[in-house]
């Protein structure tokens, strides 16, 4: 709404988005580390591109570990982004705990637009 993204809360009956008839978008939401940056963030995925990882990682009981490669396509700044998933994993013992995004959309969906 807005440009922005809100919960869809459909499910307890009062989505304002949905009365509204905006459209609804599904986005999965997947704990990474960033190689580059040293970082831990989230991938917002499409319902697409995590079809793409799991049809990709049919063989393995959890994604945990796997080393996702994101690049761009052809097509500069309006490419698409291709997602790729490498055949080594990484030891699980040495990954950071599992985190959820909740408190971080929370917050993003909580905040006031400046
Ligand atoms: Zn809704």
């Amino acid at each position: 709404m807005n440009g922005r993204s809100q919960q869809c809360s459909k499910s307890r009956g009062d989505c304002e988005g949905c009365a509204n008839g905006k459209d609804e978008k599904w986005t999965a939401y997947l704990h990474a580390i960033c190689w580059e940056a040293n970082a831990e963030l989230f991938l917002e995925l499409t319902d697409a591109c995590l079809k793409q990882i799991f049809t990709l990682s049919n063989k393995r009981s959890t994604l945990r570990g796997s080393i996702v490669k994101l690049s761009k396509s052809k097509g500069g700044i309006r490419g698409r982004y291709v997602v790729d998933l490498l055949d080594r994993t990484i030891d699980t013992d040495t990954l950071p705990e599992v985190r959820f995004p909740d408190e971080l959309l929370k917050k993003l969906w909580g905040a006031k637009r400046a």
